[in-house]
């Protein structure tokens, strides 16, 4: 689970995060929503520790990750997380790309991580990829291919940045098909997101978020159906 805490994160003069407290229990399914510029990718970042907080308490699975004395690479390994972007590496084939981080990162041999590999290319349909060259795959695929990686890892949270925003509409379906299936498989899941159909129909809980803080939070029915909040169905005004 995932327990953040008075968390606050500037850059220079910018008072980006100002105060976030959020908990996530084991096997829940959080979307954060909100504007443009409001905190939410800074705010998994933190999370993740490729931000690193000023002040506040970042708990992930009974680690607390703000400790200075944690050991980052040992926390990061059971945090999987998806971007925009894929960042798939061009030159190498599918089961390459899924093999190189668990042979370099957890020391799997090759037969070991194939083997992964190979499982979870199937948990997100793209059995039949497996020496395929990224720039051969639609953007929706290489986004698979991208979370199949991540879960190639073992993690035991999923942190999901917009991972459908970079995707021609017809591609965002097959994505977004892959989460809900981890999400019913009780995977621990943060994501941001402007697909408000899959908030309402997967989330357990919905956050909004603007200017750094949570305005609100609730049930999708509570946040996305009747929103409580000014700034919250102004923003929802907008993109529903
Ligand atoms: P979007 O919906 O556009 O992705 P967001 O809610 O994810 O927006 P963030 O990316 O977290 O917003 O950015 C929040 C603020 O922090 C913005 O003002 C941004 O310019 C600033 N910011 C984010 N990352 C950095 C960085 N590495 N260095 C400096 N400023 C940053
Ligand atoms: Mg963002």
């Amino acid at each position: 689970e995932i327990r953040v805490e008075g968390l606050h994160k500037s850059f220079g003069d910018n008072h980006v995060l100002r105060g976030i407290d959020l908990e996530i229990g084991q096997g829940e399914v959080v979307c954060v929503i909100g504007p443009s510029g409001s905190g939410k990718s800074t705010l998994l970042r933190c999370v993740n520790l490729l931000e690193e907080p000023q002040q506040g308490t970042i708990v992930v699975g009974g680690t607390e990750l703000t400790d200075p004395d944690v050991d980052i690479d040992a926390v990061r390994r059971r945090i999987g997380m998806v971007f925009q972007q894929f960042n798939l590496f061009p030159h190498l084939d599918v089961t390459e790309n899924l093999t190189l981080p668990q042979r370099r990162v957890l020391g799997r041999d090759k037969a070991a991580a194939e083997k992964v590999a190979a499982e979870n290319l199937a948990r997100v349909g793209l059995a039949d990829k497996a020496h395929a060259y990224p720039s051969s795959l639609s953007g929706g695929q290489q986004q698979r291919v991208a979370i199949a990686r991540s879960l190639a890892m073992g993690p035991e949270v999923m942190l999901f940045d917009e991972p459908t925003s970079a995707l021609d509409p017809e591609l965002v379906g097959d994505v977004l098909a892959v989460m809900r299936g981890l999400a019913e498989e009780g995977m621990t899941m943060m994501v941001v997101t402007h697909e408000m159909t899959f908030a309402r129909e997967v989330a357990d809980r919905v956050v909004f978020m603007d200017g750094g803080v949570i305005v609100e939070q609730g049930t999708p029915e509570e946040v996305i159906g009747n929103p409580k909040n000014e700034r919250t169905r102004h923003f929802l005004s907008r993109v529903l």
